[in-house]
């Protein structure tokens, strides 16, 4: 049978409503996932059911202290129905973690990515051994992983697992899906990585706010400049898209970028920008491939003892990331903005220039200036944000198996 009947797909809708009502809020009781998920009370008695027989619930009994009568019963995520991994691929590092069911991180460790680049094909190689010995250390079998979640900076073709486009491998594409060549029951996904700190963060908002989550932009300030856009879809879902911002053409100013264009915000506002502004270094020169932090760190120091073209190099990088802010925000509406990443340990110096930016655009005048914070670690959220969108596509499929298990 090829198609699903619309009884089935139903079932198999409600079934992801519940799995993911249990992911947000963690351990529920039958009347509150009724409650969360708007389901009748029989529908979620029957898909406890199924779920809790193909292994992807359990029931714990919570004893009330005190109370008369029978524990209360609560539905979780079981823990090993599925796992997966997720990789970050940084400029100087590469971390492989490994998380169960519930999203909770098991396993952990980092590689340091070699700075002059090893081959694509040396690099691939050590990417597999990692995940390779990633489960080796867990025990456990490659079909319990269920995907492979990896995210890095640059160009990423959205449906997929190709590099389009990266600071670190410049125009190599890279399928990650075909190259690392391992069972098809792991799904292997790349994202760009500031999309996925967007996605924590309207997540963490979505929760925790008073008031329901309408969108925010998440910006990440570094050797590469990202951009992340959350938004309410008119599905109710959180939507994350990732506008090419770091290479959106800001001014025609000639500064020559990473990407082999002139004029990118990042060519003002990476790391190698800033650098190369303050010790006047022509525009047009090929850009440093690495700046360690602790260069930047001694061009800071300047800038703040009053060295003129350190402070103006800060001064300018803020200018483009306020003006590529506010035609952002003249595109997509009114939103706050977050700011993660090293660079974020330069704002006193960045802030003047961004402000000024910002305040060159007829909306800000209007609308006023978006309220923009400060976001620390930002490697926790880009692990929220993997474990997020990652456990969201294994609920489909285990949603869709359990309905093919009742056909057969
Ligand atoms: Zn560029």
């Amino acid at each position: 049978m090829l198609t699903k009947s619309s009884t089935e797909m139903v079932r198999q809708q409600n079934s992801v409503l519940v799995l993911s009502s249990l992911r947000r809020h963690g351990p529920l009781a039958h009347t509150d996932i009724a409650a969360t998920t708007g389901l009748a009370s029989a529908t979620v008695s029957a898909i406890t059911a199924d779920l809790e027989r193909t292994g992807a619930l359990e029931r714990h009994e919570q004893h009330v202290s005190g109370g008369r009568g029978r524990p209360r019963v609560l539905f979780a995520r079981k823990r090993d129905h599925r796992y997966l991994i997720t990789v970050r691929i940084s400029s100087d590092t590469l971390q492989y973690s490994l998380a169960d069911y519930t999203g909770t991180l098991i396993d952990r460790f980092d590689e340091p990515r070699d700075e002059a680049g090893p081959s694509t094909a040396q690099f691939v190689a050590a990417f597999r051994e990692a995940v390779l010995r990633l489960m080796r250390r867990s025990g456990l079998d490659a079909d319990r992983i269920a995907a492979i979640s990896i995210s890095s900076k640059g160009l990423v073709d959205p449906d997929g697992s190709r590099l389009l486009w990266s600071p670190v491998f410049g125009y190599e594409e890279i399928d990650f899906s075909a190259a690392l060549a391992l069972p098809p029951s792991m799904r292997v996904r790349l994202n760009n990585e500031t999309p996925l700190v967007a996605q924590a963060l309207a997540r963490r908002a979505d929760r925790d706010g008073d008031a329901p989550f309408r969108s925010l932009a998440a910006l990440s300030l570094g050797h590469s400049i990202g951009l992340g856009v959350a938004r309410r879809g008119a599905s109710g879902d959180i939507e994350v898209s990732a506008p090419n911002f770091g290479h959106m053409l800001n001014a025609a100013d000639g500064k020559l970028c990473r990407c082999g264009s002139r004029g990118c915000i990042e060519a003002s506002a990476g790391f190698y920008g800033i650098l190369r502004t303050a010790f006047e270094v022509p525009p047009d020169t090929i850009p440093a491939k690495f700046v360690p932090l602790a260069e930047m760190d001694k061009i800071a120091l300047r800038a703040r003892q009053g060295h003129r073209m350190s402070e103006y190099a800060f001064r300018q990088a803020g200018l483009a990331i306020g003006q590529g802010l506010s035609r952002m925000l003249s595109l997509f509406g009114d939103m706050p903005v977050a700011i993660a990443g090293h660079g974020t340990r330069y704002m006193d110096l960045l802030s003047r220039g961004l402000e000024e930016g910002l305040q060159q655009s007829l909306h800000v005048r209007i609308y006023g200036t978006p309220k923009i914070t400060v976001v620390a670690d930002e490697a926790t959220l880009v692990f929220e944000g993997h474990v997020e969108r990652a456990l969201a596509e294994i609920d489909h499929d285990v949603a869709g198996l359990r309905v093919e298990e009742a056909q057969a």
